[in-house]
């Protein structure tokens, strides 16, 4: 049978829940010892504690960084209770079993987030209470360890029904998720340290973040699946607030990123994205989001069914009407406006995130992706392309008009799986060719899209007509290029640096097409 606990340490940084958990213990005749802070807010809650310092006989010194190392404390924690020596060594230096550890950790995490200082951020780096969790949760055949204050409840049930013991089950557990904080805590560490040095790949990577939640399956239902938070505080579907709508599955988040990511691209005007399996079936700027959303929905409308929406700015009432028309997985916005959440409140399942604000595309990070055995980590694909980036290499410059389509479609391009090839007009797709093994394959399906887009809308000529062209990559050969002028762009922009370049541009030009060159490749597999 379980021995009920008898005496408690609590030293706490995060004190949520602590004092309806503390007067629980002290309920239960259990002797409650505690550190500086801790002892003080317990104490003004009228519990009985002990400082610890009276326990051990020595004060708390150098501003804390020594308060609980101390053998009466570790002795106590790691004691095993059923060996004889343990036992003859605790009373020898009169060693007091302590039976539960309450402990959470100095704030770190919290203080780098918060931007402040070097020193501050050293000084939130705990010592002691590692030491003590890692102390208790080894020592779990004996001593319960609670590092969140969510756990508090589950100890209080099992004291309950236990005679004030807990069982092995829930000890084991604790003591997993007990060596998962300390962990991460000092990943964070190695992670903010390396940071400062400015080291992007750092020889082991301590990125490896804390699970945020399970999801019901993976890619597909016989896959198990879950999230884990990296530290970075993106704005984006990993730190939204999902608002209403069933649970996020696997691909919703993998899709609503790259709808998000999408739309970070537009930061004049509004935009909006649709996505499919994370490839755009249209995208859209507009002076409103409502006339942003019917462009990008005329893009691909069939295809836009069960799609994810991403708006760049707060969702209004206008284009909510307009989305509920049809059947969506996910929107995710900056936020959403009380009439947005009237309209779309109806679509029960629908699934609502608001991010609370909008990534700056240029910002720096790392993106990761597994391969058998490894990760692969790369810096993200901040580059922005602008008018200033643009070499013109055909004899006829690209109008004004033409230039904002460009830079429109390049960035589009830059967000759809490789290859991709992107018509756009007047700030909207007309035709999105994406994730095809060859380029003029692409080339060719974006044309078709375009007819079908025109033909769907019932207009006579294909909305390629007077479109402009974007290609994620160099053309290597005239074909995707002749393409899309047989389609009836009448411009196009790639990166360049084609051995065939010259051919390419002869080609342009024999096809009356302005074409620019931005020296930048954006290849996304
Ligand atoms: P309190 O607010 O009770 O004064 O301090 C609680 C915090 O101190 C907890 O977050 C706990 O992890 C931490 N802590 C406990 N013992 C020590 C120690 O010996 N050294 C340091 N640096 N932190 C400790």
């Amino acid at each position: 049978t379980e021995r009920p606990i008898r005496r408690a340490l609590i030293s706490v940084s995060d004190k949520s829940g602590l004092e309806p958990f503390a007067k629980f213990l002290s309920s239960q005749g259990v002797e409650i010892l505690s550190t500086g802070g801790s002892a003080e807010a317990l104490r003004k809650a009228g519990i009985a504690v002990i400082d610890v310092s009276a326990h051990t006989g020595f004060p708390e010194i150098m501003d804390g960084r020594v308060k609980t190392l101390h053998p009466k404390i570790h002795g106590g924690l790691l004691s095993r209770r059923d060996l004889a020596t343990h036992v003859e060594a605790q009373q020898t230096h009169g060693i007091g079993d302590i039976d539960l550890l309450v402990s959470n950790l100095y704030p770190f995490e919290a203080t780098v987030a918060a931007g402040k200082p070097w020193e501050d951020c050293i000084e939130n780096i705990d010592i002691g209470g590692p030491a003590l969790i890692r102390a208790a949760a080894k020592n779990h055949d004996f001593v319960t360890i609670v590092v969140d204050p969510a756990d508090y409840a589950v100890v209080i049930e099992e004291m309950t029904a236990h005679r004030g013991a807990t069982t092995l089950a829930t000890r084991r557990r604790l003591a997993r998720q007990a060596y998962a904080r300390t962990a991460a805590y000092d990943a964070a560490i190695a992670r903010w340290m390396a940071e400062q040095a400015g080291e992007k790949f750092p020889p082991r990577i301590s990125f490896a973040g804390t699970r945020s939640q399970v999801l019901r399956y993976g890619e597909n239902p016989h896959q198990e699946a879950a999230v884990y938070l990296t530290g970075e505080r993106r704005p984006g579907i990993a730190l939204g607030k999902q608002l209403q709508g069933k649970e996020l599955s696997y691909n919703n988040f993998n899709d609503a990123d790259a709808a998000f990511e999408l739309v970070a691209e537009f930061d004049e005007g509004a935009a909006i994205a649709v996505i499919k399996h994370a490839n755009p079936c249209g995208v859209a700027t507009g002076s409103d989001l409502r006339s942003a959303y019917l462009r990008a929905l005329a893009c691909d409308p069939v295809s836009a069914f069960g799609g994810i929406i991403a708006a760049n700015r707060r969702l209004d009432g206008a284009v909510a009407e307009e989305i509920a028309k049809i059947f969506s997985e996910v929107i995710i916005a900056p936020g959403f406006t009380p009439e947005a959440l009237a309209v779309l409140g109806a679509k029960k399942n629908l699934r609502l995130v608001e991010t609370g604000g909008m990534p700056a595309p240029a910002t720096a990070g790392l993106t990761v992706r597994s391969i058998a055995g490894a990760l692969l980590v790369q810096t993200n694909d901040a580059k922005k392309t602008g008018a200033g980036n643009l070499k013109v290499v055909t004899k006829r410059a690209p109008s004004e008009q033409e230039i904002a389509d460009l830079l429109f479609a390049f960035k589009v391009a830059k967000h759809a799986k490789s290859n991709a090839i992107v018509y756009a007009k007047n700030g909207a797709t007309v035709g999105v060719g994406a994730g095809q093994m060859s380029r003029v394959d692409s080339s060719r399906i974006a044309a078709w899209k375009a007819a079908e887009a025109a033909k769907t809308a019932g207009d006579a000529e294909t909305w390629a007509k007077g479109s402009v062209v974007a290609s994620d990559a160099f053309f290597p050969f005239a074909d995707g290029l002749l393409a899309a002028a047989e389609a009836g762009a009448t411009a196009v922009i790639q990166p360049g640096g084609s051995m065939r370049d010259d051919e390419v541009i002869k080609a342009a030009d024999e096809a009356g097409l302005a074409m620019v060159f931005t020296g930048i490749r954006h290849f996304r597999h």
